[in-house]
């Protein structure tokens, strides 16, 4: 019986909110750990809630400048840099109030601190105001997330920013350099841009958003390279110093602009890593891998069988949605339920300018591991609904399996595809095939007809695409 269990769940994100909450929809007696003053985690104080409330600002700019092509021209914005601020922190300030609200309504025992593990039963909560106390728990679920990651042997300075301190929108460099073309980067890179930021990207390796296909990533890159200053690839940085009004950098790569450029602002944006420090993990048995994750198995049990661990600390992807899929698996199997990690596809989406989003097998990975497959591919020129936007600048892809025509993967770049990816998360989690999705009545005109195109193309037969018979 789940009645009476003692559950601890350390960390308020989206993986230990809605564990917390379940568990006490489930009966069971919660405490919830967290250092922020509401439950929210770094997903709605730092992360997905204001950059995405940022880049509808961007989005809102843009589409107003680039309407002059179809006659209408507006003044070039007045920005409020104050009460733009101020809308964001109120969009945080309600959901996360919400929350705060939510765990009250379920009597979830909300304590606000920071935890360590004394010993596999007891944690020490370390309050604000110093004092600390003492909670012993059946069961533990560790939902601390991660932190960034940061480049070693850079100076210390307020022009040197990560996610966190770049989302503060203080002011709007001239001249903002983004180290690392991955989601951050280019998410808080369209930000500024549109803001009025001439914003430099340099990336490591030889291409933006390293995990995605290469055919999807050229329609973000293409836009991304219209509107920034510059994108440098397969560049990194050698060292960042301050000087006067700004950084000077010293870059590492093939195709450089001038020998050290220098910067008003500079975000850091090079991945982010699990957050353990300070938890006492040395006190109980639960293991790390070598990159610091929390280890876990199906069910999200750590090494000590009534410790779990949940989101970005349990490892890739670090995704808000990754975490609360995984937070109702603890809160089921600590209830005593039947229940383990068994989803298919785990969306990822890009909010950038075209959206980026798949799920299930890309084609990179299929190639890599050597399957059969077959690619289908609708290029929204061909889409009635993206020309009467202007925004013929997107393609909808399947992987698909021969034998079965099963389809294994979805990718979609163009406006809106973070909405769109959901329909293809259902059929891979149903097992779809191509037929079925073929067969699906897709409202027109819309962008979700480009999914229903794409199988037919798979079967050579799109209205709105010749195929040269095989
Ligand atoms: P977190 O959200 O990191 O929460 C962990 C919480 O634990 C924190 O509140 C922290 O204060 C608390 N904590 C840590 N240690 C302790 C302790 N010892 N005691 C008490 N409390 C502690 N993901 C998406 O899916 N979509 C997006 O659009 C998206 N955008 C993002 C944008 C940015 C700028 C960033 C930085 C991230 C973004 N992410 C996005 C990633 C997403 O934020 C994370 O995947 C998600 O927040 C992970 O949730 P979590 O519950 O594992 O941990
Ligand atoms: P990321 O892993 O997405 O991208 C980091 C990029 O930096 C990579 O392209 C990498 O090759 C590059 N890089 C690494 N070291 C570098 C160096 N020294 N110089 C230049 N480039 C370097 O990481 P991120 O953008 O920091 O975001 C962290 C995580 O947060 C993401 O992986 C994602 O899980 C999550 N996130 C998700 C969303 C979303 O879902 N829309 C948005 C933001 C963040």
């Amino acid at each position: 019986m789940a009645n009476g269990k003692r559950v601890v769940v350390i960390g308020g994100g989206p993986g230990g909110y809605p564990a917390a909450f379940l568990a006490s929809d489930l009966g069971m007696q919660v405490t919830l750990v967290e250092a922020k003053p509401n439950p929210g985690g770094v997903c709605l104080f730092q992360g997905c809630i204001p950059s995405k409330a940022l880049l509808h600002v961007a989005k809102l700019l843009n589409e107003a400048k680039e309407a002059s092509q179809w006659g209408l021209s507006f003044e070039p914005p007045t920005i409020d840099l104050a009460k733009l601020r101020s809308w964001k922190q109120g969009v945080v300030g309600k959901l996360t109030g919400g929350l705060g609200q939510m765990s009250r309504n379920r009597k979830v025992n909300f304590v606000r601190g920071r935890a360590r593990f004394l010993d596999a039963h007891a944690l020490e909560i370390a309050r604000e105001d110093g004092a600390s106390e003492k909670l012993d728990f059946d069961y533990a679920i560790i939902a601390t997330g991660s932190v960034p990651a940061k480049i070693p042997g850079l100076p210390t300075s307020d022009r040197i920013m990560d996610s966190t301190a770049t989302l503060e929108l203080n002011d709007i460099p001239k001249k903002l350099l983004v180290v690392g073309g991955g989601y951050i980067g280019l998410e808080l890179g369209t930000v500024y841009s549109a803001l009025g930021s001439k914003v430099t990207v340099v990336e490591a390796t030889g291409g933006l958003l390293p995990g995605a296909d290469r055919d999807l990533v050229a329609h973000v890159q293409k836009k991304i390279e219209e509107r920034f200053e510059r994108v440098l690839l397969n560049t990194s940085v050698q060292s960042m110093r301050e000087e006067g009004e700004g950084i000077r950098v010293k870059l590492l790569g093939t195709d450089l602009p001038e020998s050290e450029p220098l910067f008003d602002k500079v975000l850091v944006s090079v991945g982010r890593k699990p957050m353990t420090e300070g938890l006492g993990l040395d006190r109980v048995k639960v293991k790390q891998t070598s990159r610091g994750f929390i280890e876990v198995d199906a069910q999200r049990r750590t090494s000590e069988p009534h410790i779990f661990a949940i989101g970005d600390v349990a490892g890739d992807p670090m995704l808000a949605h990754k975490a609360t899929y995984e937070g109702r698996i603890a809160a089921e199997v600590i209830a005593g339920k039947s229940a383990a990690f068994d989803a298919r596809a785990i969306p990822a989406v890009v909010f950038t300018d075209p959206e980026l989003a798949w799920a299930g097998l890309t084609e990179t990975e299929a190639r890599k591991q050597g399957r059969d497959y077959k690619l289908a591919r609708f290029p929204w020129s061909a889409s009635g609904r993206a020309t009467t936007m202007g925004r013929n600048d997107g393609l909808t892809k399947m992987v698909i399996d021969p034998r079965t025509e099963q389809v294994l993967g979805v990718g979609v770049v163009g406006v809106g595809a973070g909405e769109m990816i959901a329909e293809a998360v259902l059929a891979i989690e149903l097992g779809a095939r191509a037929t079925d999705l073929m067969m699906t009545i897709h409202a027109h005109p819309t962008l979700s007809e480009t999914v229903m195109e794409a199988a037919e193309v798979y079967f050579g037969h799109s209205p709105h695409l010749y195929q040269q018979p095989a």
